[in-house]
């Protein structure tokens, strides 16, 4: 009956698992562990996942405190110091990264991203009016040709069509031409926000 070097569990199921301790002054040595202790021990490298890290070393840690085996608690011992430094180092490296992605992530919501808004909502308005216009146009030129056809008594419709034509040619360019202020504030905005991102993103680096 094998048992595992680091938790004493026996090895029932499958072929122990080889765990090669180097050491520089001796030959390097073999301990037969099981598969939960080798995935703890590959967990130490997960550097991604602090928290696997940290479940990893307190395991770890509890088999080395209790172990009679000298190679095991030393090689334990060595490797779970480097664990814990570098977890420090990733744990405030996250930190400082959550910490910047909460300052960016922060803008949601209905008055976030105001900037692009504008300029989506001055496409719209301009767009909405030029249709409005040009129906009101084509339905005053309309009119216009109508009462000129009922009535024998001279053009009492033509003002009416030179009104319509009015609508129809100026009314999109006036509401486009107005537009064009609302989409350059809008742009104005989202410029600013990136160039004061962009500053805050530089200060904290
Ligand atoms: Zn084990």
């Amino acid at each position: 009956m094998v048992r595992c070097s680091i938790c004493k569990k026996k090895i029932v199921y499958q072929e122990p698992l080889l765990l090669v301790i180097r050491d520089e002054e001796r030959e390097s040595i073999e301990k037969k562990i099981c598969a939960t202790c080798e995935n703890k021990l590959n967990a130490l490298n997960k550097f991604d996942n602090p928290k696997e890290i940290k479940i990893a070393i307190k395991y770890l840690k509890s088999h080395s405190t209790i172990n009679h085996d000298n190679d095991i608690t030393s090689y334990l011992c060595s490797i779970l110091e480097f664990s814990v430094s570098n977890l420090k180092i990733i744990e405030v490296n996250r930190e400082s990264v959550d910490v910047v992605k909460y300052y960016f992530d922060n803008d949601s919501g209905m008055y976030s991203n105001i900037g692009e808004k504008i300029k989506t909502l001055a496409k719209i308005i301009a767009l909405t009016i030029s249709i409005l216009t040009v129906i009101a146009g084509i339905a005053m030129i309309n009119k216009g040709i109508m009462m000129n056809l009922e009535t024998r008594l001279g053009n009492p419709g033509t003002d009416l069509i030179l009104w319509g034509i009015g609508y129809t040619i100026l009314g999109p360019l006036f509401s486009f031409l107005t537009s064009f202020f609302m989409y350059g504030f809008g742009e104005l905005i989202v410029r600013t926000t990136e160039l004061g991102k962009k500053q805050q993103r530089n200060s904290s680096l």
